[in-house]
């Protein structure tokens, strides 16, 4: 059992669907107060009342990840409506599917301006709010895409996902002196309404190339960033947890196929 983060105050980038949706979720049922951000209100506020009609603390703030201003002003709410910022989750990600050939500079600019750009502001503005004493956490949403796997339309992505985690080993060490950790979850693929937009013929094809044959679940990744954001994990900073059903392990579709006998 670890150390109830009940009171600390939460910003989760992107909850308004999906991971950050989950992670919120988790967050606010362990008592945690929850700053939900996302550009849309709708769904933003829709998390919010969720949240709170199961009886956790949530807020919703409008934030878009790429602008720093926008990440300044993130911060302050944070800071005026839950008295700081003890945790930072920066997870808004977007995954747009571009072959190579195809895609141009504005397309690469939005995905790296949101995905690696976007960690790096939100880290930025959140940090002078963490507590003075130590204790600060931040935990990132990576994926295997790009630091471990390729998959084709996401070389953009991949590129921001592995950046993240280049990024995160330097702030690692510059943070370290505040007693602020960062670490990151690499997630495989996990249900969300972002991967519905692919069709269920990518869905079935993803399962069957998961060894433990399911997709993840938000609360999959929610867990792990739980943990990256306990008192208990207080010794680890700059590393990494995959959390993807064992997707990264088959060494080839032959070993699949011995799996399943
Ligand atoms: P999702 O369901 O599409 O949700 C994305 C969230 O990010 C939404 O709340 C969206 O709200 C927000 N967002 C997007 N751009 C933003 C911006 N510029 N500023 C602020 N918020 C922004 O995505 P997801 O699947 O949960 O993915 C979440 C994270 O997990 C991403 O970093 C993604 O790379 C990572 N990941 C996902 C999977 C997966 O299988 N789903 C696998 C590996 C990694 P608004 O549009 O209203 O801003």
């Amino acid at each position: 059992m670890l150390t109830s983060i009940e009171g600390k105050s939460v910003i989760v980038t992107g909850a308004s669907k999906g991971i950050g949706k989950g992670i919120a979720r988790v967050f606010a049922g362990k008592g945690a107060k929850v700053l939900v951000v996302a550009r849309h209100p709708d769904a933003g506020n829709e998390t919010v009342d969720e949240i709170r009609s199961a009886g956790g603390t949530a807020a919703f703030c409008q934030g878009d990840v790429s602008s720093w201003e926008s990440m300044q002003a993130m911060a302050r709410v944070a800071a005026d409506t839950h008295g700081g910022v003890d945790i930072l989750c920066a997870n808004a990600g977007i995954f747009p599917n571009v072959q190579l050939t195809e895609m141009n500079s504005e397309e690469w600019d939005e995905v790296l301006n949101t995905n690696l750009k976007g960690t790096f502001l939100a880290v930025k503005a959140c940090v002078p709010h963490m507590p003075k004493g130590g204790g600060g956490r931040i935990v990132l949403t990576s994926s295997i895409t790009g630091p471990i796997t390729g998959d084709p339309g996401w070389t953009h992505y991949g590129a921001s996902k592995s950046g993240q985690l280049g990024f995160m080993r330097t702030a690692a060490l510059e943070l370290a002196p505040h007693k602020i950790t960062i670490n990151a979850v690499m997630p495989g693929n996990i249900a969300t309404e972002g991967l519905d937009g692919l069709g269920q013929d990518y869905l079935d094809k993803m399962t069957a190339s998961i060894p433990l044959k399911k997709l993840g679940r938000v609360e999959d990744i929610a867990y792990a960033a739980l943990f990256f954001a306990s008192e208990e994990a207080g010794f680890i900073t700059g590393q990494t947890v995959v959390v993807d059903g064992g997707q990264v392990l088959p060494e080839s579709l032959m070993a699949l196929e011995e799996m399943e006998g």
